[in-house]
């Protein structure tokens, strides 16, 4: 078996994995405690408390091991500052005092904006406390996703699903990888051996096993139907909510993830991508946008010089892209 080699972010990497694992255990017992009748009360309390008790419990690791990284967090503590959320405070503060007994729900809520980093800077951090927030409603896929970038350049990434290791071979839930060494899947406990993982080999276009957002608002439904189309796919594609559609990827059980713009105007955003890309192009395969652009890290918050994102395993990428050109050109000239 191949062993992780030795690297230079090592302790970055165990801050990492023990802080998603940690974030994981709490979103399990928030997601194993939603009753029908807390999910009909339709105001998404149970995945707003565990996203924002997922974001602090990782920013106050990585506050811990490295008190001066910026971290750009997805959520945004301003609310949880108001009067009126006081309760919800202490709705997240509860939670967390169940592994953290001394915190007040004043360092809580600084933990939460030690994730507030809006610009880029030559070294941070990138979180999405709870990506996929409607899979995890529905109790389907929805990762945690962490990522390190130094001087624009994903150097280390780990996602967090904890629903996808029922549903893959290897029963892996914690997947990570760090730039010139390679991805690992493993199950979420301290005790799991990391494994290497690595794409398909598929190179006929016909044969590529598609994913894509559950949300159609997520990505163009209709618009990745005309390209697996164009490939001569037969098979429908797999709706999956959240970054677990890397670690899919990433693990040889789908070939091609696509993510086409559905809104003029929208930009990706890092954290929905950081943590997913490395563990892909670790495990051999590429991503890029739909002009075959690397994604650009050094933007700030957004992926503002990237349209749409491909992900593949590396040698139905250049079909891929071209497909999905001639579907857009087709689509500005129906003629
Ligand atoms: P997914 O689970 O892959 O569908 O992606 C979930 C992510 O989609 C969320 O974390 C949002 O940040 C992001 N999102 C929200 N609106 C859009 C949009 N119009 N286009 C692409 N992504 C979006
Ligand atoms: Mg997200």
């Amino acid at each position: 078996m191949t062993l992780p080699t030795p690297h230079p972010f090592q302790t970055e990497l165990n801050v990492a994995l023990a802080a998603v694992r940690s974030a994981a255990t709490i979103c399990r017992a928030v997601q194993a405690a939603m009753t029908p009748e807390v999910l009909d009360k339709k105001d998404n309390s149970p995945v707003t408390i565990a996203d924002f008790a997922s974001q602090a419990v990782v920013c106050h690791s990585i506050s811990e091991a490295y008190p001066i990284d910026p971290i750009i967090a997805e959520e945004d503590a301003l609310a949880l500052h108001q009067e009126d959320n006081a309760g919800f405070l202490r709705d997240i503060s509860s939670l967390i005092q169940q592994h953290y007994r001394s915190a007040s729900d004043d360092e809580i809520r600084q933990w939460i904006d030690r994730g507030g980093t809006r610009e880029y800077s030559t070294r941070f951090w990138t979180l999405d406390p709870i990506d996929g927030t409607k899979g995890f409603l529905r109790r389907d896929q929805y990762a945690i996703s962490l990522a390190l970038i130094i001087d624009g350049e994903l150097e280390l990434g780990v996602l967090g699903c904890p629903n996808l290791g029922s549903k893959n071979q290897n029963d892996a839930s914690l997947f990570y990888a760090v730039r010139g060494h390679g991805a690992f899947g493993m199950r979420l406990d301290a005790e799991s051996v990391p494994k290497p993982i690595s794409v398909a080999k598929t190179s006929d276009p016909a044969l590529a096993r598609f994913c894509e957002s559950f949300e159609s608002g997520h990505s163009s439904h209709n618009e990745s139907a005309q390209i697996a189309d164009s490939l001569g796919i037969r098979t429908t594609p797999v709706r999956m909510d959240s970054q677990a559609k890397y670690a899919t990827v990433a693990a040889g059980e789908a070939d091609v993830y696509l993510r086409l713009p559905t809104k003029v105007g929208y930009y990706e955003k890092i954290w929905d991508h950081a943590g997913g890309v490395l563990i892909v192009t670790e495990a051999g395969g590429r991503v890029t946008d739909l002009n075959g652009q690397p994604l650009d890290f050094s933007r700030g918050r957004e992926l503002t010089q990237n349209r749409g994102v491909v992900v593949t395993n590396g040698p139905l990428h250049d079909a891929v892209l071209e497909a999905a050109r001639s579907v857009a050109a087709k689509q500005a000239d129906p003629s």
